[in-house]
This record gives structure tokens, sequence and C-alpha cells, in this order.
């Protein structure tokens, strides 16, 4: 086995581009804490890979970090994530966790008031549980120029009549899925350099927090270009795939595919929308409205269609799948197909007789366990549940008995509409409880995966010999076999990718 090891660790070092480093330096992670080695270890990086792993402490290092005891893991990839979603959040009016009405109109106005030069208010992360029944006329009198607010999971957008003015477009105030981009589209434009520094901030803001390696799931083919530039000025410190839209040119794909070797992600479709609004399609009616079980977004023929292109030209495709009838579609859709990693993204609620053939079908179920945290006074009573009803509750966010039907899992955050931090993420997917330890017996704790399973959903586990010198230092009260542990402040100590000490989280960089 250690020739095994040995061999890849040369192969790999001879693909791997020249780094910064003088091939002598070796930076040592001292008294780590690692997943599967009963004692404290050094782990030696050299250039951009794991040299070695020793029991106690190693000499010749030319830079050392004592993690005195703490935990190091593989830093995390996030499978789902919306880079440029998340920049817009981390400069816009923050409204994620607002009460009421009266609470996100507050912070639309602090937020007006200290932005006097912004041509138009936005914000993001309203929920329907804050906001029932928004309304341009609960806008007016907030600020003169046009406000556009997205709710917190991106299918509702809620807009003044300012907006709705300079769209040239009527309504009531409230835009749901498709109709969001007749406003959104007059939002004035970013300059290519303003979009690239506000990508620096997502790409900041998830490497503080232990994530190296993304797939952006945003679906805008400029976003090559926006990594691209960055890399050129070495200023990109993780990897990043990208998705386009499933229904695009599939030529001009090709040639980006060829241009961007390693950056192409996902053909990126939507089968259905989600719990909140109804739109996620379902078998069986909502329990709140027993005249729907909502629809798909696109005709079961079409879909069908795009997959076997996508699939026919070499393209993983992943699709949007909330409702239980959108999952069978989805996997229907894929059936016969060759090109392997096809993915459903969310797998919300799905039937228990469906769960196979994931793995039958070798579609991966990419999901994002902080979701399964929902609002509300408890679980079962905010919106999302109360429109599924208990029945279902059982079946949904089924990471264990996806893993048992023998599918591959990946994780992830869909940030911004959740916490881009992958140790939230980790806490629910290993309790079912939230930060307050609520509920006390796990909230549909049968489907909990252990810190393995875990840990290999989000691309972590233990540290290896030869693998990509991406790693997390833990904070030294942090232990993720105590899970009430990951919730606590500042829990990541510092961030290596390619090999380099990128982030160190509170302190400037
Ligand atoms: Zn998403």
């Amino acid at each position: 086995m250690r020739w095994a090891t040995l061999l890849l660790f040369v192969c790999a070092c001879a693909t791997t581009p020249p780094s910064k480093h003088a091939g002598t330096e070796r930076l040592c992670v001292a008294n780590a804490r690692t997943l599967d080695r009963d004692t404290l270890t050094s782990i030696v990086i050299v250039e951009d890979r794991i040299a070695g792993l020793y029991e106690g402490e190693v000499g010749g290092c030319t830079d050392r970090i004592d993690a005195a005891g703490a935990w190091v893991l593989p830093a995390f990839h996030d499978a789902h994530v919306h880079m440029m979603s998340g920049a817009t959040a981390l400069t816009s009016a923050d409204l994620t966790g607002a009460d009421d009405v009266d609470q996100i109109l507050e912070r639309v106005k602090r937020f007006a008031a200290e932005h006097s030069d912004h041509a138009w208010i936005i914000g993001r992360g309203w929920t329907f549980d804050a906001a029932p029944e928004p309304s341009a006329a609960l806008l007016a009198g907030v600020d003169a120029r046009p406000i556009f607010l997205e709710s917190y999971d991106g299918h509702a957008a809620w807009v003044n009549d300012a907006a709705l003015r300079a769209a040239g477009v009527e309504g009531s105030g409230l835009l749901l899925e498709g109709a969001i981009a007749s406003v959104e589209d007059h939002v004035p434009a970013r300059s290519r350099e303003e979009k690239i520094a506000a990508l620096e901030i997502a790409i900041d803001h998830v490497l503080a927090l232990g994530v190296t390696s993304v797939d952006d799931i945003t679906t805008d083919p400029e976003t090559f270009a926006l990594y691209d530039a960055l890399e050129a000025r070495d200023a990109l410190p993780i990897r990043a795939t990208v998705s386009l839209p499933l229904d695009g040119d599939l030529e001009a794909y090709a040639h980006l595919r060829e241009e961007h070797p390693g950056r192409f992600g996902y053909l990126k479709g939507f089968v259905d929308g989600v719990v909140e609004a109804k739109t996620a399609y379902l078998l069986e009616p909502y329990a709140t409205d027993a005249s729907t079980r909502g629809a798909p977004l696109i005709p079961k023929d079409r879909l069908d269609e795009l997959v076997k292109r996508a699939d026919g030209a070499g393209f993983r495709v992943a699709l949007h799948c909330i409702g239980d009838a959108a999952v069978r579609m989805a996997l229907d859709a894929f059936e016969g197909t060759t090109t392997p990693g096809h993915r459903i993204e969310h797998v919300e609620v799905a039937d228990p007789s469906d769960l196979p053939r994931f793995a039958e079908l070798g579609v991966t179920a990419s999901m994002q366990p902080y979701h399964a945290n929902p609002f509300g006074p408890t679980p079962d009573a905010g919106v999302w549940s109360r429109n599924l009803g208990a029945a279902r509750l059982p079946n949904t966010f089924p990471w264990r008995a996806l893993l048992d039907a023998g599918a591959t899992l990946r994780f992830g955050s869909d940030w911004p509409v959740m916490s881009a931090d992958p140790l939230r993420g980790l806490a629910v997917a290993l309790t079912r409880r939230d930060e307050n330890g609520a509920p006390q017996d796990g909230w549909n704790a049968h489907q909990v995966v252990t810190l393995e399973e875990a840990l290999a959903a989000y691309g972590s586990g233990p540290v290896r010999e030869g693998a990509a010198a991406d790693l997390v230092v833990l904070a030294a009260d942090v232990d993720p076999t105590a899970p009430r542990t990951l919730w606590r402040g500042a829990r990541v100590r510092l961030v290596i990718s390619r090999g380099r000490v990128r982030a160190r989280p509170g302190s400037p960089r």
C-alpha cells in the first residue's frame, strides 16, 4: 500500500503546476488531532501536497504551525453554492432572521441610510414566515429609490412601486419564480472589476469557514472569466467549478469546456420550486391545500430530451428537485444515461421506493444538511413542515435512507440561501438538532449520519499522505465527535489551501 501511495504522490506532483514555494520548503502542522489516528500527528506539506504524516515531532520544517492538540481535517468541499449571490448577500441589506415585517423594513431603512450612493436598495433573506403577504404598499415610504428584496431561497422577490416603474411592469410587488427577472433585469449591472471584487468577497467568506473547493451553481457563463481573472492574478485560493443552464447551446458549452478544463461543473436544470411557496412538485397534495401538489417547471418530455442531449455530449447534469414527484421525474430522465456523475440537488422529499434508484442509476444526491433545520416555533410548526404534513416528514432530508440504499451523498450549503458554514451543516447532519440543542431527541433523527459519512459527503475525513494540502485547523474547543461544540463562536483557527496558509479567521489577512 505504501508503494501505491508513493506512486500516487509522485504522479500528482508531476502534473501539478510549479507553486510559489521553493522545492525544499516544508510546512509542518504539529500536534494535530486527526480522524483515524490515536496519537497526535505531524503533517508535513511540500508544495501543494501532504508529503507525510508522522507520530510526534518532525525536523526540517521551514514553517511550523502548532495545532496544540486541536482537530485538523481536510478542508471542506461545498457541492452547491451560489458565489455571486453570496457576494450580493454580503454587500446588501441582510434580512436573514428578521422576525416580522417591521424588522425587515427597519433593516432596509437602515441600509438605505448607510448607502446613499446606491441607485437601488437591494436586500435579501426574508421569509414568508416573517412576511406572509409582501406587497409594494408595505414598502411605501421606506425609500424613494427602487427597492428589490429577494427571499431567502431566491424563489420570490418583494419590490416597491419605484422598482416596478423602473422595470415598466405592473404588479402587487410580489414576484415569484420566472417573474422575478422582469424587475431584476433592471437592477443596474456591475462592471467586470466590480464583479471580480464581489467574487473575492465571497471567496474570502467561504475560505474563512474552511471551504477550499466549491461547485458554484450560479448559471452565468461570465463566471468562468471572473474565476480565470483571479487565477491569472494568483488570487484564487479555492478550486471552483461553474455550472450553466441545462437548456443552453451545447456547442458553445463544449468550447467553454475546452477553454476551461477542470472548471466546467454541471448543466443545471430546475424540475420544481420550493415547499414554502407550494411550487415543489409532490406525489400527493399539499397538507395545507388539497387542491394542489405543485407542478413541474418543465414538461416531462422536454426534461427527458434535454437530459439525453446533455448526457450524449458528455455533460454532467444537476437537477433541482425538492418534491418527491420532481425527484421521480429526474430519476426517470436519468434512466439509460451513460455519462458518470449526474446529480439531483436538494432531494428534500423523496418516496422511499425511489431511493434505491440513485445507486442503480449512479445518480448522486447533492444535499444541504443545514436546510434540515426548518424555521418556525418548532420544526414541525414552520411553513415548510405544515405544507408537507406529518405523514411525509419522516421521509424528508433522507440522508440515512439514501446511504442505506447505496446512494452517494454530497453535502453543500446552498449559500446564501443558508449559511455557508460547513460546521453548522455537519452539526445538523450528525444530530438533527439546532444550535440550542433542540429538539432534544433530534428532528426525524432516524436520518442522521455518522461523522465519517458526513465528512466524506463534504469531501473531508482522515488526512491522507499524497492528498492535496487543503486543511482546516479547528479551534481548540471544537470537537467533531461532540457535535454541540460545532456551533461555538470562532471555530476555525486557520485554513491551508494548496499548501499555503490562506485564512486566519478573525485576524487581518
Ligand atoms: Zn441553490
